[in-house]
């Protein structure tokens, strides 16, 4: 394959890394050998899901500084949480899947510390409880798979006695955190069912001072956030990527909405081998090899048609210039493909 990369316009502004901090000389992510990328994708566990906003990243460095009890520190941070989204009681967790976890825990011993000692042996527990409330958190995984970005009150209201958020993702808490929110027997049970508690299912489950505090921070700035926009700024980044492929007959080239999970606009682009002699993996591939690394939505979130290469594109994590930079290096990795505008056919 044939590879020419041409320089974006503005490199720095596509390593937020460096954004996050400031006053460090080293570039640590370089040092390592790891490969940073602007994130065309959206919040995905493995490509690091969000980058925390500045805020969040200064009440980490602040809470790292302090000793404090953190019992004590995640009771506060709870009734700070809860009295921010109007639920009863709230906790932070290592994340939306060990809220689960800990929260079916709480379900099944409340607060005996014997029950919280003995799961998962179940044992003299009730069946018929254990399987309702296995049903209701069915519906807890549904909600908080759509839930992060624009629900976060309406589940609540609701009336589920539990709900979960993953703190990482839309929120843009620290990766490693989540929330627990509902009812408050169940938020004392769960956090018996959590570290610090040593002799406790979730003791692995440990959420640290930093993650505590930059999760409470996150929620503020979250709720705060000109919402509006946000979503203008999206649509537009959106139409940019759109518009750098329109004039290149061979591809289809289509805005949408998923369902369920990144519920914000993306791009999908599909084209047949017939039309144009490149596979998705190349363009793939291309993207991550260019002078600034580009990472598009993985492929194991969707499924292509048959006989049709399609490759996906998210907005909503960009930083401000990055949209340009890739709807650039878009066009340039399809044009060069395209059978009309390359003469070097030959594979090799
Ligand atoms: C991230 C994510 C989860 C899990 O949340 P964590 O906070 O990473 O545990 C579950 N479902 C979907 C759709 C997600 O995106």
């Amino acid at each position: 394959m044939m590879r020419k990369m041409s320089s974006p316009d503005n490199p720095s502004q596509s390593r937020p890394a460096k954004d996050l901090s400031p006053s460090s000389e080293r570039d640590f992510f370089r040092e390592l050998g790891v490969q940073t990328f602007i994130n065309a994708a959206g919040t995905y566990t493995l490509l690091s899901a969000s980058l925390m906003l500045p805020e969040v990243v200064a009440a980490m460095s602040y809470a790292a500084k302090h000793f404090v009890d953190i019992d004590e520190l995640q009771t506060a941070a709870g009734e700070r949480i809860a009295e921010l989204l109007g639920c009863e009681a709230a906790m932070v967790t290592s994340g939306a899947a060990a809220a689960l976890t800990v929260g079916t825990a709480a379900c099944l011993t409340g607060e005996d510390p014997v029950r919280v000692r003995q799961i998962p042996d179940l044992t003299g527990l009730k069946g018929e409880v254990i399987i309702q409330r296995a049903h209701r958190f069915l519906y807890d995984h549904a909600i908080r798979n759509c839930g992060v970005k624009f629900n976060l009150f309406k589940y609540l209201r609701m009336g589920f006695d539990l709900v979960t958020f993953s703190g990482g993702k839309g929120i843009r808490g620290p990766q490693n955190a989540g929330l627990l929110l509902g009812r408050k027997d169940l938020i004392r049970a769960a956090r018996l069912n959590s570290s610090p508690n040593g002799d406790a299912i979730g003791r692995g489950y440990k959420v640290s001072k930093e993650t505590i505090l930059g999760m409470v921070v996150a929620l503020e700035t979250y709720l705060k956030r000109d919402s509006e926009a946000e979503t203008k700024e999206w649509e537009r980044r959106i139409q940019l990527l759109a518009n750098s492929l329109a004039d290149i007959e061979a591809l289809k080239v289509e805005i949408f909405t998923p369902a369920i999970a990144n519920h914000v606009p993306h791009l999908k682009v599909t084209w047949n081998l017939d039309s144009l002699k490149v596979s998705a993996d190349d363009i793939r591939q291309q993207l991550r090899a260019g002078t600034v690394s580009i990472e598009a939505v993985p492929t194991y979130s969707y499924e292509a048609a048959e006989d049709c290469e399609e490759i996906r594109f998210g907005v909503w994590m960009m930083q401000p210039n990055e949209a340009e930079t890739v709807a650039q290096r878009l066009r340039e990795v399809f044009r060069q493909a395209s059978p009309i505008s390359s003469p070097a056919k030959k594979d090799g």
